[in-house]
């Protein structure tokens, strides 16, 4: 095979939503060349390979890049979600990445893109090699590594099921129900995340009776109602104020999100079941009723080995009904690496800052970058943060992100850029300042915001210095 040799200022590996994002407010705000790599053919990443019927779980206008709007902006006039912001389905989030990657990035001469590509090393040297071709490219760096797939999300077409699976059993991803050839006489659903949700929703609202649905769950999930995160700086802070004024006082993280259920934040499915995970994607309360309709839930653990005839699983069998179909929505998704300094020796690490927003919180790391020269005041500036997973990671989350966001806004040109940034869910658009619910929810949080905090910390086991 051959081997070429090429020059960029910025190696970015992953043209996932955080590469995307990074490498966009990084040639927005620094005259620099990038070499974006992928081992997929396109940009966009895991949505590439997503089920087809996914949708983004909030509004289109946190998503994406800071440069160019994802969507409309618009609110839905009707349908169950009417009043709320519009969301983006799989083909729309491919199409626009599609669009950024050539109009906007390779169309400007300050992006390469190698596609359908490995990034490697030997020793010293920045390798990318043609999956296609063969090729072999080795890459001058002149300034930065970014590893922009450190939080990569596994999902359930690229990840074999968690369990075993007999020969001839029918255990397919989430993807094949919409390529079925023949209705299965039950769907058995695997996990219980956000993917299973959407896998029940979308089988009932294709007429699939509630009665022909099993779903098995290891863990019972929180999740945010979709009402409350919104691109209103209203509705905002008034879900900062609701979660601190939740903590405030808490005996226990249970009781933080009952709480915030008492005030319609937080959802479950099962009132008599309390969670113990809480990734908190977002759901609407039409969604919320529908998964209420499915009574066939197994919770007997983690299922271990699928059979002709049953489901095995950590606390228990169960039979697996003549002609079912078992479909697995059980890849864990989010993916929690160690956190390490976003400005390391070697690469940039993305990862998030902020509370969730991938997007914004890679586009700020890109911000960043082109706006600070010391990696020291960088990694102080954006101390890494975790995804979500059980209730004290949750907490974590939020104590952390509250910190950072305290350190980077009190910095007058990251404010700015960040009030403008349509990503950035605490966005106060200067037009609204002064509106009547801004400056009440605004003075709600404030009232309760250290008290909240220092609890929430506490209960995080993470108390504040
Ligand atoms: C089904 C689903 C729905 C979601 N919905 C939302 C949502 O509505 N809102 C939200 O904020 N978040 C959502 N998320 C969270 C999700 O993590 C992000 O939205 C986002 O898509 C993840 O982007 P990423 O860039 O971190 O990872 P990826 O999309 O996985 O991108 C990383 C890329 O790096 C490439 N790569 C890795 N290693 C190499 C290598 N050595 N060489 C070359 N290329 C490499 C991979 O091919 C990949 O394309 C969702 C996640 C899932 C799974």
């Amino acid at each position: 095979m051959t081997t070429r040799s090429s020059q960029t200022d910025y190696l970015v590996v992953g043209a996932g939503a955080m590469g995307m994002a990074f490498t966009d407010a990084l040639i927005d705000h620094a005259d620099v060349h990038v070499t974006l790599v992928d081992r997929r053919h396109a940009a966009a990443g895991q949505w590439q390979d997503a089920y087809p019927f996914v949708q983004l779980h909030q509004a289109s206008l946190f998503y994406g890049v800071a440069s160019t709007v994802l969507g409309t902006g618009a609110v839905q006039q009707d349908g169950p979600e009417s009043g709320l912001q519009e969301r983006a389905r799989r083909s729309e989030i491919q199409h626009y990445y599609d669009d950024l990657l050539y109009r906007r990035f390779v169309g400007s001469g300050r992006v390469s893109f190698l596609g359908a590509s490995e990034y490697h090393t030997d020793g010293p040297s920045h390798l990318v090699t043609s999956r296609v071709s063969g090729e072999t490219t080795v890459v001058d760096v002149r300034r930065r590594v970014v590893d922009a797939s450190y939080l990569s999300p596994a999902v359930p077409a690229t990840t074999p099921p968690p369990f075993g699976v007999a020969d001839g059993v029918p255990v397919v991803a989430v993807n094949e129900l919409a390529r079925l050839d023949a209705a299965a006489t039950t769907y058995v659903i695997v996990g219980s995340g956000k993917t299973a949700t959407d896998a029940i929703v979308w089988l009932l609202g294709n007429g699939v009776e509630a009665d022909r649905i099993v779903w098995v769950r290891s863990r019972d999930p929180w999740m945010l109602n979709r009402a409350v995160v919104q691109p209103d700086p209203a509705v905002a802070l008034e879900l900062a104020a609701d979660t601190m004024t939740a903590a405030d006082g808490a005996g226990s993280l249970d009781e933080v999100f009952l709480r915030l259920e008492a005030d319609e934040v937080m959802l479950r499915v099962d009132s008599d079941v309390v969670p113990t995970m809480a990734k908190t994607p977002t759901l609407g309360t039409w969604e919320l009723e529908l998964l209420r309709t499915i009574e066939r839930v197994v919770r007997l653990g983690h299922v271990q080995h699928v059979s002709t005839s049953e489901i095995v699983l950590e606390h228990g069998v169960v039979p697996l009904p003549e002609g079912a179909l078992v479909v697995h929505c059980a890849a864990s998704g989010l993916q929690y690496p160690p956190l390490v300094p976003l400005w390391g020796p070697d690469a940039i690490r993305i990862q998030t800052i902020r509370a969730g927003f991938p997007c914004f919180n890679a586009a700020l790391a890109g911000f960043v970058e082109a706006t600070r020269d010391d990696d020291r005041e960088r990694n102080r500036l954006c101390p890494p943060n975790t995804f979500p997973d059980s209730l004290v990671t949750w907490a974590r989350m939020q104590v952390w992100g509250t910190v950072a966001m305290r350190r980077y806004g009190a910095e007058p040109d990251i404010a700015e850029w960040t009030n403008g940034c349509a990503l950035n869910p605490a966005r106060i658009d200067p037009s609204r300042r002064d509106a009547p619910e801004v400056r009440a929810a605004a003075a709600r949080l404030a009232d309760v915001a250290e008290a909240g905090l220092t609890r929430l910390a506490d209960l995080a086991g993470e108390p504040l210095n």
